[in-house]
């Protein structure tokens, strides 16, 4: 048991390494179980899945690339029937998701899913913070494709001025049981020059599906030779596993208390209903007592309650 545990915690480490000498640094992530983990809490259909993994594959992805304790939110809103997506994940491999509307389907094009339409046009806004600064930095771009690995590549170089190569993937069998989910970034350094930009995109379109790869059980030394083979890349130390996680509390619940009018919280008093709440990302539920509640309306509105 302890042995199989190690084993997961290697096949799920984050990777990051660095050719210093051509200026390309790349992050590699293998998904897999936390985006079934999403999948089992929210029961989302295969759009939801698809679209949902690659975005937290994206989060982790991008969030490597930070700095200790730093968390990278990707907040997708469009006028398609899936409206939003949103994924956030942490320097520390901390990812969790969710989507507006879980069980969308698509028609069927030729047996090909029109993963784009499901978002359809609109915004792709990513937010960085940190616990402990009270800043946060906000960018937004329009959504290119809604494939999401585009969109991605796509705010790096708008909003960061990042030239970028990135691969997002979720691989599920017909039964919609997830069989791998998994990324890969290339970021470009400013000193890396032009002709470096042509290699990596010519490799990049020539390496094949990643999640392909994943679900091979291809290692990372084998996918990132198919992507970056001839450069000369090392290994970064970066001891993260990717693992979904949710930092939801009662606290948090209550400050989404303060969203109610001074109507709701009468209403649920006088019905003298508890109130149980669910979080959408990871399924806990928190029960509050009146009490609570009666402390929450009188601290916000002095009316007397008859
Ligand atoms: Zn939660």
């Amino acid at each position: 048991m302890k042995k199989l545990k190690a084993m997961n915690s290697e096949t799920y480490r984050i990777r990051k390494f660095l050719d210093d000498q051509h200026g390309v640094r790349v992050a590699l992530v293998n998904a897999t179980e936390a985006v079934r983990e999403m999948q089992s809490i929210q029961s989302t259909g295969p759009i939801a899945t698809l679209l949902v993994g690659r975005a937290m594959v994206g989060a982790t992805l991008m969030a490597s690339q930070l700095k200790d304790g730093e968390v990278v939110s990707l907040y997708f809103k469009g006028d398609g029937p899936i409206e939003k997506v949103f994924a956030e994940a942490s320097f520390e491999g901390g990812v969790r998701g969710y989507v507006a509307h879980p069980h969308i389907d698509l028609p069927d094009n030729k047996g090909s899913v029109d993963l784009g339409s499901a978002i359809g046009k609109g915004l792709l806004t990513v937010v960085r913070t940190h616990p402990k600064r009270q800043s946060s930095q906000r960018g937004t771009v329009e959504i290119q494709t809604g494939e999401i690995g585009d969109d991605i590549a796509y705010y790096l170089q708008q909003s960061q001025q990042i030239r970028s190569a990135i691969a997002v993937g979720v691989k599920m069998n017909e039964f919609g049981h997830i069989e791998a989910a998994g990324g890969v970034l290339i970021e470009l350094l400013p000193a890396a020059d032009a002709n470096i930009e042509v290699i990596v995109e010519d490799q990049f379109r020539r390496a094949g599906s990643i999640s392909e790869a994943f679900a091979r059980g291809d290692s990372a030394e084998q996918i990132l030779d198919r992507y970056l083979g001839g450069f000369k890349i090392h290994e970064l130390p970066h001891p993260h596993v990717v693992a979904y996680t949710c930092k939801c509390s009662r606290e948090r619940l209550l400050d989404a208390m303060e969203l109610f009018t001074e109507e709701d919280l009468d209403d649920m008093i006088l019905k003298k209903k508890p109130v149980v709440a669910r979080c959408e990302f990871c399924g806990r539920q928190y029960a509050l007592e009146l009490a609570e509640i009666s402390d929450i309306r009188n601290r916000r509105f002095s009316t007397k309650l008859h």
